[in-house]
């Protein structure tokens, strides 16, 4: 690996341990989740001048209005999408930079991801390219819409937040399959995981959450 990628000071391993450590304090048990986090370079997924912020479990802005998710929100909808059976093929909406979509190819066979800004999409795949993840295809779409044609999928991840659930996403759900997102209006959003059953979707609560908005539409 390359000394960009194994990161110095504030980018080193040891930060990333330290990362880890409280990530699992914060409740955070899956094995597989904290040692992809904890062997992904967070600080190449945003601007050098703020890299040494990488491994805060803090979001991080990205440009275009947007934010990298905090650690800790990334590792509790990778853990809730593991449980129980494991998702094969899994659908991402809003790539951002790319690092919830590094984690997830880690873990899972196939992850198609979609994300509004061109810009930010071209980065991503960039990013995703150089760290040899090429388990994922990206889509420049609305996210409202899911990716029909690559569908059903056994479980789906939204990383910015509708007032309303989609019922497209709910449609493009496998049997058993699950659905995490934040959903609600700003200030009151809530972390749910909704699990198809036939023609019945359970929904749980998992967390109370701040993301930027699902927005409308595609940005060139
Ligand atoms: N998981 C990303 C989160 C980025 S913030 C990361 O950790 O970097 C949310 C992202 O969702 C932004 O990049 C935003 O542009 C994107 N987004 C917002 N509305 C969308 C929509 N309708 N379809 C696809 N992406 C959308």
């Amino acid at each position: 690996m390359s000394v960009e990628l194994n990161g110095i000071g504030m980018t080193s391993q040891r930060t990333r341990d330290r990362l880890v450590d409280r990530l699992k304090s914060e409740g955070i048990r899956n094995e597989q989740v904290l040692d992809v986090i904890r062997n992904t370079p967070r600080h190449i997924f945003m601007d050098e001048a703020i890299s040494s912020r990488a491994y805060e479990d803090t979001a991080l802005p990205i440009g275009h209005g947007q934010t990298i998710s905090q650690p800790y929100i990334v590792a509790r909808m990778t853990e809730a999408l593991l449980e129980g059976a494991r998702p094969r093929k899994v659908l991402e909406i809003g790539t951002g930079s790319g690092y919830q979509t590094a984690v997830l190819a880690q873990l899972v066979d196939e992850v198609y991801s979609i994300e509004r800004i061109s810009a930010l999409l071209e980065q991503a795949r960039l990013r995703l390219g150089g760290l040899n993840l090429h388990n994922i295809r990206y889509l420049l779409g609305d996210g409202h819409l899911g990716w029909k044609d690559m569908g059903p999928f056994e479980a789906i991840i939204v990383t910015a937040a509708p007032v309303e659930i989609p019922h497209e996403l709910l449609e493009q759900l496998s049997d058993g399959g699950k659905l995490i997102l934040p959903a609600g209006p700003s200030g009151a959003q809530q972390l749910m995981l909704v699990t198809r059953e036939g023609e019945e979707f359970h929904r749980q609560l998992l967390d109370r959450v701040s993301f930027v908005p699902l927005k409308e539409g595609i940005q060139q």
